[in-house]
Order: structure tokens, then C-alpha cells, then sequence
């Protein structure tokens, strides 16, 4: 059977964990962490990057230091991991859930001032398959109505929107180093800060409500619990797992990408014919070849194909049920307007395996099958 996928491994990570633990600094924050963090902000321009617990820990911090309320209104993809929407559940607010575009299944932008009201306080975009939202109409309309804007960039660590990293365009940005992401440790993600504005709050945040980063800095003398607070940071063990992929960080994208076109390029002829749709990049979007996936007629033929696979050795599977059907979606929000692409296109897509170092005659084996599905050979 091919898998779906397989958690990344580069070769280094066992040393450097090995390394964390003769470091006698297994918390966190220790060397791995701050190295970790060195790469981010060199590499996004971030003013400042901190590793999380998680990509749902990241979306936390972000919606408490966003000062979310109760009754608040956030906009948000039905189309979207649940975490998307926890993290402003946990806050008190309220969903407004926005449909999504066709082409890139991300937030339909033409449709965010529809859903405006005067509660509305933030729009949290998620870069769906690592692709950017329409960034530059989101961020207009969010200046407008004085919104905050996060960036859900699990997927999208890597990409970017005319040349400016995902996560560094909003207010906040939140990545997410689970096993099924393009690089991991285990369990993890990241907050992005393009500023330095909230940098401190951020920090006693992260640190339980404590301001021990800036005693840590000789900034206090001695350090106190300040403000609300939990414990978003994860061990030096886990992020010396991380680095050891960050090491490696272009020749895993480099990687994933030849699979991806190579899925791309064996499809297109299908596509060609009306058979099937292919995932679609804007010009402006540099992508990671995080997802590849392709949109069947409807969800009859979907399961068809998925069963088909599978009978065939390859695991392919799909998602999200549409939060706005889901039973917490019902409870803690509603859908903006018509829902013309947020369910259907949810029934049509399947993703196909990808993973760093998914062989070559094993994508081959994807790509045949899924061509004799369409009884092509
Ligand atoms: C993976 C993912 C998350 C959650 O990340 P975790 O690290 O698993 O908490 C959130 N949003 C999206 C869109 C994701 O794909």
C-alpha cells in the first residue's frame, strides 16, 4: 500500500535530539528553539518568530493577543481544519463563515464586506495547499473596516505572495510543524510577528503570563506573572527534530516539488479532456508543494475513485467536512450568504500521496492508476 503520507525525516534529527538531552536543556527555549527561530525570521522577514506546541496553539496566541471578545465576530473559510476556528471559539466569539473561491479554494475576498458587521473584529485567511489567499484585496478591505487579519499558513510554510512570505502579510501569521505538514517536529507550529509591536505581549503569552523573556534579556530584574498566559512553548527535544529538517529546507521543498510536477504534468492531458480539475496557482503565488489534489465530477464518482485506489494499493483521501455542517459549526456560528463552492467542491476533492522522498516508481504507480480509473490504460 503507499501511503498517504510518511512523517519527514532528513537524517539528523536522532543526533540532534540526542544533542538537546546532552545539552542537559530539554524545556524550551533552549539552543535548538532559538535556531529554529533564527531561520524563520532570516527566511519570512518576520520581526519575530516563536515556536508553538502546535499550528492550533499558534492560532490561540494569535486570537488572545488579537483581544477577541465575546460577541466578537471573525470571518473565517468554512473550508478550513477546525483549529481555524477553535482558537476564536475558545475567546467567546462568534463565526461568520465566508464561501470560498473555485479556483484556489481559499476565502472568497468578494465576498468579506457582505459579511461585515458592526462586530465584525477579524478575518482569519487560511493559504489552503500552501497557495496565498488574494492578500492584497483582503488587506484593503481589512483597513478599511479596521479588521485584524491572521494567517492561517499551516499549510504554506515556504510560500509566498508577490515575493513576501505567508504569515508575514497579516497581523499574525501561524504555521504548523505537525507530521502530516512539509516539515515537523512531531507536534508543533509557530506564530509569525511582522512587527515588533507585540512582541513582549507575545512573549509573556507564550511564558504563562510571566515576563521572563525580558528578565532573561536583563530587562526586569526579576521576573513576575504580568498579564493572562499559558504554556505555548514547546521542548528543545522537539525542535531539534525540527532543525534538523530546516537544514535541509530547500532540498525538501525541491523534493516534494518534482513529485507535485510531476502529478501535475501527467494530469493535465485529463484535464484537457473534462475528466477532472487540477489545483490552480496564481501568478503572484509561489507555492511548497504541500498538497496535491484533483476535483472529481461529485462526490459519487469521488468515493468511486477513492475505493478504486485503494483496491490498487494507493491510500488517497480527502477532506474537511465544511465546518458550517459540522455540529460545533452549527453551535458557535453561520454561514455568510450562499454556500455555492464550500460544499461542493469539499465533495469533489481528494488529495494523492505526497511526501518528502515518495519514490519515483511509487507516484508513477499513483499516476497509472488514476489514469486506468479513467480507463485510459
Ligand atoms: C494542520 C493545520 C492546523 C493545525 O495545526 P496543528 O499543528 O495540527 O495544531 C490548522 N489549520 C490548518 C489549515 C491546518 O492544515
Amino acid at each position: 500500500m503507499i501511503d498517504f503520507n510518511i512523517p519527514p525525516f532528513t537524517g539528523n534529527e536522532l543526533q540532534y535530539m540526542a544533542d538537546a538531552v546532552h545539552n542537559r536543556k530539554i524545556c524550551g527555549d533552549g539552543p535548538f528553539t532559538k535556531k529554529c527561530h533564527a531561520f524563520f525570521e532570516k527566511q519570512t522577514g518576520a520581526a519575530a518568530v516563536y515556536l508553538t506546541t502546535s499550528g492550533t496553539s499558534a492560532l490561540e496566541m494569535a486570537a488572545i493577543l488579537s483581544d477577541i471578545k465575546p460577541g466578537d465576530e471573525v470571518l473565517l473559510p468554512s473550508f478550513t481544519f477546525c483549529s481555524t476556528a477553535d482558537a476564536f471559539v475558545a475567546r467567546g466569539a462568534r463565526l461568520v463563515f465566508v464561501d470560498i473561491r473555485p479556483d484556489t479554494l481559499n476565502i472568497d475576498e468578494t465576498k468579506l464586506e457582505d459579511a461585515i458587521t458592526e462586530r465584525t473584529r477579524a478575518i482569519a485567511v487560511v493559504h489552503y495547499a500552501g497557495v496565498s489567499c488574494a492578500m492584497d484585496e483582503i488587506l484593503t478591505v481589512a483597513r478599511k473596516h479596521h479588521l485584524i487579519v491572521i494567517e492561517d499558513a499551516a499549510q504554506a510554510v515556504g510560500s509566498s505572495y508577490k515575493g513576501k512570505a505567508l504569515g508575514t502579510l497579516g497581523d499574525f501569521g501561524c504555521y504548523s510543524f505537525h507530521e502530516t505538514k512539509n516539515y515537523s517536529m512531531g507536534e508543533g507550529g509557530a506564530l509569525l510577528l511582522p512587527t515588533l509591536d507585540k512582541r513582549d505581549e507575545a512573549e509573556i503569552c507564550r511564558e504563562k503570563g510571566t515576563d521572563r523573556s525580558r528578565f532573561f534579556r536583563g530587562q526586569v530584574d526579576k521576573y513576575t506573572w504580568v498579564d493572562y498566559g499559558s504554556s505555548y512553548l514547546p521542548s528543545d527535544i522537539n525542535a531539534a527534530y525540527l532543525w534538523a529538517q530546516l537544514e535541509m529546507f530547500e532540498e525538501v521543498r525541491a523534493d516534494r516539488m518534482a513529485s507535485w510536477n510531476a502529478y501535475d504534468e501527467a494530469f493535465r492531458p485529463l484535464a484537457r479532456e473534462g475528466l477532472l480539475e487540477l489545483p490552480v496557482i496564481p501568478p503572484e503565488c509561489l507555492h511548497n508543494a504541500h498538497m496535491y489534489y484533483l476535483k472529481l465530477r461529485d462526490l459519487k464518482e469521488r468515493s468511486a475513485f477513492i475505493s478504486f485506489l485503494k483496491e490498487h494499493g494507493v491510500m488517497a483521501v480527502f477532506h474537511y467536512i465544511p465546518l458550517h455542517s459540522s455540529p460545533a459549526g452549527l453551535k458557535f456560528g453561520s454561514f455568510s450568504g450562499e454556500d455555492v463552492y464550500t460544499t461542493k467542491e469539499s465533495e469533489r476533492l481528494v488529495r494523492l500521496p505526497l511526501y518528502y522522498r515518495l519514490p519515483e516508481e511509487d507516484r508513477e504507480h499513483v499516476i497509472n492508476t488514476v489514469k486506468s480509473f479513467f480507463r485510459l490504460i
